[in-house]
């Protein structure tokens, strides 16, 4: 498998023909996703993507993996001398100025404060919906992660269907000739580990920081169903974006009693290590 490796900037500034546009991109975040717990999941869609992969993630919470993501620091395995599952080796998106180039060429380098601006000014549309809360732009630290986005969903909780329902709409609306770059953070994965509809009770959090009620096999059983469960509900996304590229990761994992501590937020194995799939399409920048 080989990618166009020039800037698509470089590009699209010698040529307007637009039939030269790149590929969309969906980018995922399984907010919390345990590696180990994805492994034991049935999510034959997301599992479709490509082989996976056992990463390390730039940080053990939302934001700084997000604030990591977005300045092209995607998860990678670093056993790998590979482009784009090592983004040390190589990167996915390369900020102009944001920090060593790797050994081999980026897939694509972006002029910008990150690569939302970044995409945004090759002219990708640029959606994104986040279900925690350091996505809520009513809240200043919310504000960050979210500004860059020309739409922005927050969806204040687990509510996978109405996030891909309103990434159906505002796609509709927008002009279906350019790419669109469409960030999506999932919550269902994140504690208490819950779905609409799952039979349990959500105001039970079996993974409490400091708890003194725990129970690592609930919550295991609990995180492996909500993978399990937004893998059958991302399947007509997934289609939607048959032919582009995807990126499907966790932001950091969850710690299940390891150590003594639980949830993330702090540095440890189990909240660094996360899964990752990525499929890029041959033309992703072509
Ligand atoms: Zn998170």
């Amino acid at each position: 498998m080989s990618f166009t490796r020039q800037s698509l900037g470089s590009r699209l500034r010698g040529n307007d023909d637009l039939t030269l546009m790149p590929r969309s991109i969906l980018f995922i975040t399984l907010d919390s996703c345990r590696y180990d717990a994805f492994v034991e999941a049935r999510a034959p869609n997301l599992k479709a993507l490509s082989s996976l992969c056992r990463a390390r993630a730039p940080s053990h919470f939302t934001y700084g993996s997000h604030a990591a993501f977005f300045m092209g620091f995607t998860p990678g395995d670093f056993s790998l001398r590979e482009p784009y599952v090592n983004p040390k080796y190589g990167k996915i998106f390369r900020m102009e100025g944001g920090g060593h180039p790797g050994a081999s060429p980026p897939l694509v380098t972006l002029a910008g404060r990150n690569i939302v601006d970044g995409l945004k000014k090759l002219g990708y549309r640029t959606l994104g919906t986040g279900a925690v809360n350091w996505f809520n732009p009513e809240r200043p630290t919310g504000r960050v992660l979210s500004a860059d986005f020309e739409h922005f969903a927050y969806a204040r909780g687990p509510s996978l269907e109405r996030q891909i329902a309103w990434i159906e709409s505002t796609l509709g609306k927008s002009d279906p000739a350019a790419p669109a770059f469409v960030f999506l953070n999932v919550g269902e994965t994140h504690v208490p580990y819950y779905y609409e509809g799952a039979p349990w009770d959500r105001s039970y959090n079996p993974a409490q920081a400091f708890g003194e009620n725990n129970d690592a096999v609930e919550a295991r059983r609990r995180q492996i169903a909500c993978i399990e469960w937004c893998d059958r509900t991302l399947e007509p996304l997934l289609a939607r974006f048959a032919d582009d590229s995807v990126i499907a990761c966790a932001d950091h994992g969850d710690c299940w009693g390891e150590d003594g501590l639980w949830e993330h937020g702090v540095s440890h194995d189990k909240t660094l290590e996360v899964p990752l799939l990525l499929r890029l399409a041959p033309d992703a920048f072509a």
